[in-house]
């Protein structure tokens, strides 16, 4: 079914390697790496109509003979002069002697690059360039890819163009959405749709392209999620029918709320069953849903079961396991960690604990990451599991977890609210409870939204704050350098007339704290992101949580709970990259303690009315979770929740990634697809009249799975 990459001709091992970097191995899998954008070659412009940054496309006649010259050692560099009816430019090209045979006097090509203007003379450096036919055949729109080491844009545009030959020859029978669905839907074929997001006829081709391709993402996982839960449809479980929750709310420093007191009802009621509960727990950030979990385990343990809760992130773990222990340990009940870094011999001695077949010497509670799911992982009398799913769909984690825990209860934790008719999609196979009210007390935070212009007032707060004692958050949406580049043309901006939005380049975590600390000297100034060792994240978050370090530049490794209450300002760069419901997250982590708390949402589309600003502006006036989820999927549309963000670190524990559906607009197209695999596999669970689908689901599901670690 699937045919190697290698098969193609021209590619080798080493090419072959270098696609593997990019999760590349068969020609399936290359028909499936669509373009992170595509350039506009088709609006041809003469030389005088150039102007500013941005790459045009020209049709020039070369007047001269090119001629190399070396430069510095061994390098050259080939000059000639092209020209047409508004002016003449000079192209320069860098170590490339054999084009002086390509650009023969009097031959016209079609350049594409950025034109500089220099008088009134023009100079083009390394332009792209295609010998030009006047008979409409050269594409206007040409994709440009995602690239790795070893790979260059022209090898897998010939790579695609092979790729797409074998691609089209398979029939309109190989299709694997069902005709019914596509013609519903207006969908157009499979065969058509990999053209057009490759080599793109026309916007409107590519638009259906993606229409399509978009749906096929959606209705593959709406798939997998539907066949999941009706494999998970009430199954046994042990019954946990004690469920006394008083010597916990004896531990806490303060009393449940109202809202609390029901879910944790909820959860006694369905434990006490002999068939397993299912629940998802919704709520505001700050609501107190770990208590609520807290409880739920605490049910378990009294019935003689254990109960493990899994985070998405190491950060995550260890603080729900601090204050999992603080509750647990004084009611003489055992509490594990068990992360990636936790060291081998105590890894060992934790999986004893946790298969010990004596209940006193067994571990009654496990807090990890996935390193929970780890093969030799076994618990002895599982009763209950709790996953923090942070909104981002571990859906393999849960099945090889309720694999593990056969005969537990399982309680999801939403990690923000979702809008009902989005949770009903993706957790349609889970009962759900909302904790609808704020523990009393908390402070709301003022937000503002500001552009470059603010700077220097800015700089000036973030110093006010520190010198009354405050801490500072400054998040930034890219991690590397290399990656503020690499954001700056995506798919995602191309607007209905076809025109490449230009974007502010993003701040990078890494060099922005660099540069802070030379503009703040007086400040400690730390940075924190996801792929740094597990070791200094911590150390660094202990710091800013001790009060040392005074100003905290990260990527959004922090929206996930961390809790340091003397924090009271966070400033968002490139604000408009997140999603509301992300902003709503991060602003979550100020106003925790006493100090009057602030929220700086920095992004250049302050300027000006815009679409991005108006999405903004909602942060001023909404402070619940609910109603900023609502209007993120009215003004965003679904991509956005499944959105896995720059920061690898989450990516890694996410699940399940999308690569075109992350950038649906369409409710519309999304609850389509949700309707139809529900019907789908109400009619075949197992897809068994439906093998290229089936192919599809288990390709999106354990791919993901076998790329975990
Ligand atoms: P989330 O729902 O975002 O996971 P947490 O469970 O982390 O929220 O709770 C946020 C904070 O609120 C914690 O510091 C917790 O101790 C506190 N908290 C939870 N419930 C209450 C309550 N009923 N009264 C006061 N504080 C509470
Ligand atoms: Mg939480």
């Amino acid at each position: 079914m699937y045919t190697d990459i290698r098969r193609l001709y021209g590619v080798g091992s080493a090419r072959a390697a270098a696609y593997a970097r990019l999760g590349v191995y068969t020609v399936e899998d290359l028909l499936c790496h669509y373009p992170r954008g595509y350039e506009d070659r088709g609006s041809v412009r003469l030389l005088s109509e150039c102007e500013g940054d941005g790459k045009s496309a020209l049709i020039l006649t070369v007047a001269t003979e090119p001629k190399s010259a070396r430069i510095r050692g061994r390098m050259s560099m080939l000059k000639f002069r092209a020209c047409d009816d508004s002016g003449i430019c000079e192209i320069t090209f860098f170590n490339q002697d054999y084009l002086r045979a390509v650009f023969t006097p009097g031959t016209s090509f079609r350049f594409y690059g950025r034109v500089e203007k220099k008088g009134n003379r023009y100079a083009m450096t390394a332009p792209a360039y295609e010998p030009w036919r006047e008979d409409g055949t050269l594409p206007s729109l040409v994709s440009v890819y995602p690239l790795t080491e070893g790979l260059s844009q022209k090898q897998i545009a010939k790579d695609m163009r092979a790729a797409l030959v074998i691609a089209n020859s398979k029939g309109e029978g190989e299709d694997p959405l069902p005709d019914t669905i596509r013609r519903k839907y207006g969908l157009c074929l499979q065969a058509f749709a990999l053209r057009n997001i490759h080599a793109p006829d026309s916007f409107e081709a590519l638009a259906a392209a993606k229409k399509r391709l978009i749906f096929e993402e959606f209705f593959t996982f709406a798939l997998g999620l539907s066949a999941a839960s009706a494999q998970n449809a009430r199954t046994a479980a042990v019954p946990c029918p004690v469920g006394d929750v008083s010597p916990l709310e004896d531990q806490l420093s303060y009393t449940l709320t109202g809202a609390q007191r029901r879910v944790i009802d909820e959860i006694r009621r369905d434990m006490a069953k002999d068939t397993a509960m299912s629940r998802l727990v919704v709520g505001d950030v700050g609501c107190g849903k770990t208590v609520c979990a807290a409880a739920a385990m605490l049910i378990a343990v009294q019935s003689g079961r254990q109960a493990a809760l899994m985070a998405p992130t190491e950060i995550l773990a260890r603080q729900h396991y601090g204050e999992l222990r603080s509750l647990f340990e004084p009611m003489g009940i055992s509490c594990e960690l068990l992360v990636g870094a936790t060291a081998a011999a105590e890894k060992k001695r934790i999986r004893a604990g946790l298969a010990a077949e004596d209940p006193d010497k067994r571990v009654s509670v496990v807090v990890g990451t996935q390193a929970l799911l780890s093969e030799g992982v076994s618990f002895a009398a599982s009763g209950l599991v709790v996953t923090d799913e942070q909104h981002r769909f571990g859906v393999n984690q849960r099945a090889i977890l309720s694999e593990k825990n056969q005969f537990s209860h399982l309680l999801v934790m939403s990690a923000t609210p979702i809008p009902r008719s989005l949770a009903l999609a993706l957790y349609g196979d889970l009962d759900i409870s909302t904790i609808d009210e704020m523990p009393p007390g908390r402070q709301r935070v003022d937000t503002f939204v500001v552009d470059e212009s603010y700077r220097r007032r800015l700089d000036e707060f973030i110093r006010k704050q520190v010198a009354e004692g405050g801490q500072v958050y400054i998040v930034c949406p890219a991690v590397e350098e290399s990656e503020e580049e690499q954001a700056d043309l995506s798919l995602g901006e191309i607007g209905e007339e076809g025109v490449l939005r230009k974007q502010a380049p993003l701040k990078s975590a890494v060099g922005y704290a660099r540069e802070l600390t030379e503009r703040f000297p007086a400040l400690s100034v730390a940075f924190l992101h996801g792929k740094m060792k597990s070791k200094e994240k911590d150390e660094i978050m202990r710091n800013f949580a001790a009060g040392q370090i005074e100003v905290l530049v990260s990527t959004t490794v922090i929206e996930v709970g961390v809790n340091v209450p003397n924090a009271c300002l966070m400033i968002v760069e490139n604000a408009d990259r997140f999603g509301l419901s992300q902003l709503h997250q991060l602003r979550g982590r100020v106003g925790r303690g006493n100090r009057k708390s602030y929220c700086v949402l920095v992004s250049a589309a302050a300027e000006g009315a815009s679409n991005a600003r108006n999405r903004l502006n909602v942060m001023k006036t909404c402070y619940d979770g609910y109603s900023i989820a609502e209007k993120d999927l009215e003004m965003r549309g679904p991509g956005d929740f499944l959105r896995t963000n720059g920061d690898t670190s989450i990516r890694q524990s996410g699940g399940i990634k999308f690569r075109l559906a992350e950038l649906c607009e369409d409710t519309g197209l999304f609850r389509a697809a949700f309707a139809e695999a529900k019907a789908l596999v109400a009619e075949d669970p197992e897809l068994k009249q439906y093998p290229l689908l089936a192919a599809r689901v288990n390709a999106m599901f354990t791919r993901e799975a076998g790329t975990m670690n």
